[in-house]
Order: structure tokens, then sequence, then C-alpha cells
């Protein structure tokens, strides 16, 4: 079906016809096993548009017993033959993109252009997947001609992945991907906000020849659902993406069991524009490193570090492109879409009012919106905060929406300093025409990942995570097999 008739179907129906309801378990769709359901909304109409499956430890026991009993076989399947599974499924999400951006389009409000592109980034996920699985290898020893030493790298075995409500298709193909190219089982627990694309990608996995109980999804709260998958003791690895609390209680109940974590919390990222960059490009890349997604990106830019002899030029210059972007409702490809919640545009919004009775100056934006179309959903205006103090909360703290906070700095070595002045370091961009510069900031800066000249460079091919509060461990690239792999190291005397 063409992404028009589907957009028309939802405008005329407020639904879509054939969307999941149950939790994927062991090859097939299921009920929760308490019988009860939760709603997911629109955020662009803030309207609730279908019902799925409110998950328990009892659905978490049935998802994990599912995973344990398929590791054995998966896990000693070629693993060629595992790839050549994982190319399939980038071939169906291919084919079947249209339906799967919609649906991501308004489950979480984001617009559909950008939901496209997130469609395409989790086809290529398991496409670049595919060809690793049968580059998985172990290595020699040399402990003389008396002895041989090598080693292999064994599937962990069931691994759970509780993915977020900002990215839920690519967070769930950036996760599960590596994991079963590497040979091990899944469970995975969507954000209750978000949960449908996640159900579509485990038919999608049983449709392109995945074995039964091999990726399962349950969908519910991260209370009901999410704790009990963390704590189970079956399973032997977690790749947790979401807020720093959270995270937090994830690595204590993960304790319990001795079972690894990889943890990606978000950041407080920051964007340093130095004074001979160029100007232009500075401007793109700022704007699309907050306001992209509405600003619903762990590594968004939400800190803008400028040199005080541009300062004023590139504030005015933002400002200016920040009140004439569109907003609306996702399916109508708004320049920027809806927040995830009510509850999440009252946490942004009251980060702003704040700032706002400190005196802090708002250059752009700064309240709250609606659909210009129908004036309902959740949105928020892009905002600008100019020349904020190191100490403010909305540099300290994650707001997660279209909030940009300005400081202003003298020079490289300042421009570090406070580019490093929070307690997160996920990613940074740097803008500067000096190469020498931009490298030594590059190296300074305490961050996973660090941007020169475009911010959001890269891809699947490219490690990603965070220091400090932003967590440890890394996804995408080789770099994110390593969780899934456990090396087991073989020696032999011969002679
Ligand atoms: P959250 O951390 O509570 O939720 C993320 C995921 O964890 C969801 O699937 C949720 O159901 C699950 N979860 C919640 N409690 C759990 C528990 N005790 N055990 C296991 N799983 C659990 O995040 P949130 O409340 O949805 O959002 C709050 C803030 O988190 C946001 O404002 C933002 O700052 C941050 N966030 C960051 C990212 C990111 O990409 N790093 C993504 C989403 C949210």
């Amino acid at each position: 079906m063409s992404t028009e008739t589907l957009v028309g179907e939802y405008f005329a129906s407020g639904t879509l016809s054939g969307l999941p309801s149950g939790h994927f378990i062991d090859g097939t769709f299921v009920a929760a096993s308490g019988g009860r359901t939760m709603e997911t909304f629109d955020p662009g109409a803030a309207r609730p548009y279908h019902a799925f499956a409110a998950g328990d430890a009892g659905d978490v026991d049935r998802a994990v017993a599912a995973a344990r009993q398929a590791q054995r076989a998966w896990g000693r399947t070629k693993a060629s033959a595992r790839g050549a599974v994982l190319l399939r499924v980038a071939e169906l999400i291919r084919a079947e993109a249209a339906r799967l951006a919609v649906v991501e389009s308004l489950d979480s409000g984001k617009a559909l252009q950008e939901a496209e592109g997130d469609v395409a980034g989790a086809a290529r996920c398991f496409e670049y997947y595919a060809g690793a699985a049968d580059k998985i290898q172990g290595d020699t020893f040399p402990l003389g001609v008396d002895y041989i030493g090598y080693s292999i790298e064994e599937p962990v075995g069931v691994t759970a992945h509780v993915i977020p409500w900002n990215y839920p298709l690519s967070t769930a193909a950036r996760s599960i991907a590596p994991a079963l190219a590497a040979g091990c089982t899944v469970v995975a627990k969507p954000a209750e906000q978000t949960p449908l694309t996640a159900l579509m990608l485990a038919d999608i996995l049983a449709r392109a020849g995945l074995p039964a109980g091999v990726c399962n999804v349950v969908t519910g709260t991260g209370a009901e659902a999410g704790g009990p998958l963390v704590a189970h003791p079956d399973v032997r690895h977690v790749t947790f993406t979401g807020s720093v609390p959270t995270g937090i209680r994830v690595m204590q109940s993960a304790a319990a069991n001795v079972t690894s974590v990889v943890l990606e919390l978000g950041g407080k990222s920051p964007v340093v524009v130095m004074a001979d960059a160029d100007m232009g490009a500075a401007v793109e890349g700022v704007l699309g490193a907050i306001y992209e997604n509405a600003g619903q990106i762990c590594s968004a830019g939400s800190r803008l570090v400028v040199e005080r002899g541009v300062h004023a030029e590139l504030v005015e210059r933002l400002a200016k492109r920040a009140a004439s972007l569109r907003l609306g409702h996702g399916l109508r490809r708004p320049q920027v879409g809806a927040l995830s919640s009510a509850a999440h545009l009252d946490k942004v919004a009251g980060y702003v009012e704040g700032a706002r009775a400190r005196g802090v100056t708002i250059a752009a934006g700064g309240r709250r919106a609606t659909d210009p179309q129908s004036g309902a959903g959740w949105f928020f205006q892009p905002t600008i905060l100019d020349a904020v103090t190191a100490d403010d909360p909305v540099i300290q703290e994650e707001i997660f929406g279209p909030v940009l906070s300005v400081q202003v700095v003298d020079g490289e070595e300042e421009a570090v300093a406070v580019a490093n002045g929070t307690d997160f370091g996920l990613v940074a961009g740097i803008y500067t025409s000096d190469f020498g510069r931009a490298h030594r900031m590059a190296r300074d800066i305490d961050a996973g990942q660090v941007y020169i000249n475009e911010y959001f460079a890269g891809g699947i091919e490219v490690p990603f995570g965070g220091n400090k509060l932003s967590g440890f461990g890394r996804e995408k690239g080789f770099a994110a097999l390593r969780s899934y792999t456990r090396t087991k190291s073989l020696t032999a005397k011969i002679g």
C-alpha cells in the first residue's frame, strides 16, 4: 500500500487496519497472559488510536523461556546462514517501508520524512550486520611449538533490549541486528509510548526465516514488563537506552545476576562554533542538531558553545530560522513534529518556564503549540535560550525537546572547558576551518563521538555510545558485536 493511501486511511478512520496488538512470542502474536491492554497515542493529535498488550512478569517469563529454548539451535546455525536471514530482513524492511514509516510517524509524532529516514537506516543496519555475521572470529596464541592455543567467540545467550520512544524502530534495529548476527536470541521491550514498529519488526524477522523464539517482543510499561525482563536470571546481557535514573536501576537489577549491560543514557551535547567556522554550515548544523525529531535525540546538540566574535550574528541567524520552522502533525510532513507525550511536553515547557523566571533571554520560541490544521497535539516551539550561565539547569540537565541553550566563550581553551562542563559525555560537534584546532579540540573533549563540520556525520559503521553519565559500552559498528559474544580460550599440549 502506498504512503498516501495509508495516510488517507488514518485521517479518514482515526486508526490503521492490521496494526499488531499482542506480544510477539515464540514466532506468533499472543495476548497478554493477564488479558490487559493499554493504549498508544498519536502525539500529533493528542488522542489514543490503538490498544496493545500490557505485559507483566508472566509474559516476560514466556518470552525468555522461548528465547532460551531457541538459543542452542540459533547459536549453532552457520554464521553465513544467520547473515542470509538478516539480509532478507533488510529486503523486507525496504519492501514494507511505507507502512513502517507511517506507523513510526504516527506512534512517535515525528515528521514522516524523518520516519522514512529511520526505516531506511533500520534496513541498512540489518544489511550491515548480515555482512558481519561471518566475520566474527577468534584468535590464535603463540604458546610455542608444543602447544596450540586459540579462542572462539561464542554467543552470550538470551539478550534483553529495552527500547526508548524517540527512535523506536532504529534503536530496536541497531541492538537486535548485532545480537542475532552473533548468534544470540532476543527479548525486546519497546517503550509503552511507541510499541508498534518493534512488533512489526519481529513479524518481519519471522517472515524472513528467523526460527520461532529467536526474537521475541513483550510490550507494556517499564515497571511491569521492563523491570522483570532486566532482572530475569536467564538473561545474559541487557542493552538499555533511556534515562539516567532508569539506567541505574537497570544496572542494579542486572548486577544481581552478574549480567552484562550496555547503557545509552542521553546527553547534553555541545556544538562548538569557532569564529573561523563556515557560518552557513554552522547554522544548518546547529538547527539540525537540536530541532530534528523535535530535539528528542539522546545525541541532540542541545548546547551551542559559540565564540564571542560570532555570537550575536549566529544567534540572530538561528533565531530567524527557528521562528520560520513549520510545526505540525507528523503525517503532514512538517519541519518539526510533536513531542511524544503530554507528560514529556510538560517537562520541556517546565524547563523553559524556569529559565524565563530566572531572567534568561529567550531569543526564539518559548511556548507550547499545536498542529495548525487541527489545533490539537503536543508541540513546543523551536526555542533558543541565549547567553546562559554554566550552572543553569538548562545547561546541566537533559531537556529532550526543541530547546537550544547558548553559551558564549573566548577562545579554544575555554570552548573545550565549557564543552566538558556537564556530567554527560555522549557526542560533540565542532565547527572550525582550522584542521589542527578541530583535532586538538576533538582530542580534549570528553565524548564518545565527535563530529567535525557536520553534526550527525556517520552511519551504522561508526561505534556510538557515551562517557560519564551518558553510559558505557558501544552500539553500532563492529564494536557492538562485543556485547553479544564472549571469548572462550582453548589451549592444548600437543608435543
Ligand atoms: P525511561 O528511561 O524511563 O524509559 C526508557 C525505556 O525503559 C522504556 O522502554 C521504558 O518502558 C523502560 N523502563 C522504564 N522503567 C524501567 C525499569 N524499571 N526497568 C526496565 N525498563 C524500564 O525514559 P522515559 O521516562 O520514557 O523518558 C524520560 C527521559 O529519558 C527523557 O526525558 C529523556 O531525557 C530520557 N530519554 C533518553 C533517551 C535516549 O535515547 N538516551 C530515550 C528516551 C528517553
